[in-house]
């Protein structure tokens, strides 16, 4: 066991972090403040530093590394911006890796070189209006018809919806219940009968795109099914491992919430001394630290037994869990530092605090969290239906 990063991850690190200083901290507040998306360039250039391809192989454009440089990145970019760190979240640990990891030649040829150079973002559709938590309660429904599938239904919160030029669409593709019908289609935006539900409007997420995506008798190619029927457990394998970018989405809130927290209590001064001499600032400052590095090395532990493949069900949910709790601890504790300028638009906290409500929720809920890590640890599962 090293906990020690390599001399290539530091150096990944330092280039995210001089690259974050320069081109995302000074736009993030405007960015939400506007409700705008990331910009193209900076896409472009995340292209152009490799960061859309880091766990994607050689041969795609990719770096062919591991969840865990994807992990560091993503968290890097997240202490100033999770809205920033999207782009490589949905590329390295997202729907563009179920692609990658059990689409067929010609869909990783055709899509995965597109998402490493920065012409495409890929999307995940799976939660619909009547089946949340209880994912497998889905009904979008894929017919096979010659050489096409006719899906008809409704996703929702679709992170992406509307922005992104293809969507990995979880449906029903017969009448077998429950998981057993399940699989995955890849549909491209402006496929006929494929349209989009108004932009949602979060408490966070500023700027972030996101609807419904309808499908009414839309005709999508046999050739894009990614997942057969059945193939319901390889969704949530892959999921596994987006699971743990949402973990770190809250990591980089909380871990940037300290980082804010630590520059401010050496700055403002109350009683004629930095408000760090009080024990009592020390003692929320020594409460977030713990609260992060925990986060972080669950987080790591994780990814890092994953490597290549798939994170355990018990570690990837314990570190979503933790870490989504604590980003609203910290990000709550850097507010009350902060005093009425935590409150104030003037200063990133008050967007962090706003941010770090929807990480948690994204990806399946803590109390979600919660029974898997109960099923893992007693190595029964818990049918919530009877
Ligand atoms: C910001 C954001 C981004 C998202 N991005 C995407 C995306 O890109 N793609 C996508 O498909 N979806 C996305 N989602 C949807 C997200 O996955 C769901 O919102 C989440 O799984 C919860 O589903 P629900 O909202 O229907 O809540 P519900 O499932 O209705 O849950 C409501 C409450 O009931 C609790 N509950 C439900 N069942 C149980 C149970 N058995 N035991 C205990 N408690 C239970 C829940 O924990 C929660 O507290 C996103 C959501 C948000 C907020």
């Amino acid at each position: 066991m090293d906990f020690q990063l390599t001399d290539e991850q530091k150096m990944l690190k330092d280039m995210v972090r001089d690259f974050v200083e320069k081109e995302i901290r000074p736009y993030a507040g405007e960015w939400d403040e506007k409700e705008v998306f990331v910009p193209d360039e900076i896409i472009q250039k995340y292209a152009d530093l490799g960061l859309l391809g880091i766990t994607l192989p050689e041969e795609y454009g990719g770096q062919g590394l591991t969840a865990f440089e994807a992990i560091l990145v993503i968290e890097e970019i997240a202490k100033v911006s999770p809205l920033a760190a999207f782009p490589i979240f949905e590329a390295n640990v997202g729907p563009a890796r179920v692609i990658h990891l059990f689409g067929t030649e010609e869909q990783k040829k055709k899509y995965l070189p597109r998402v490493t150079s920065g012409e495409i973002m890929i999307s995940v559709g799976m939660t619909e209006p009547e089946a949340g938590s209880a994912l497998t309660d889905l009904r979008t429904r894929a017919v096979l018809d010659g050489d096409y599938y006719v899906v008809n239904g409704q996703k929702r919160f679709c992170s992406g919806g509307g922005h992104s030029q293809a969507y990995v669409v979880y449906v029903r593709l017969s009448e077998a219940k429950g998981a057993k019908g399940i699989g995955g289609l890849i549909i491209e935006k402006g496929t006929p009968g494929f349209t989009f539900g108004k932009q949602e409007r979060f408490m966070g997420f500023r700027g972030f795109p996101s609807c419904d995506l309808i499908f009414e008798d839309c005709r999508v190619p046999k050739e894009n099914l990614v997942v057969q029927e059945g193939g319901f457990k390889d969704l949530m394998r892959a999921f596994d491992i987006e699971r743990l970018g949402n973990a770190t989405m809250s990591l980089g809130l909380a871990a940037g919430a300290l980082e804010e927290s630590i520059k401010y209590v050496q700055e403002r001064k109350q009683f004629g001394k930095p408000i760090c001499e009080f024990q009592a600032v020390q003692f929320m400052l020594a409460d977030m630290v713990m609260k992060v590095e925990a986060a972080r090395l669950l987080i790591y532990r994780a990814a890092v037994n994953a490597s290549q493949g798939y994170p355990s069900v018990l570690h990837s949910s314990i570190a979503k869990c933790f870490a989504g709790e604590i980003a609203k601890e910290v990000t709550d504790m850097a507010l009350m530092i902060h005093g009425g300028y935590g409150y104030s638009k003037e200063y990133p906290i008050e967007r962090m605090v706003r941010d770090s409500r929807g990480w948690p929720v994204a990806g399946g809920t803590l109390q979600i969290q919660r029974i898997n890590i109960a099923s893992a640890l007693l190595g029964r599962r818990f049918d919530q239906r009877r």
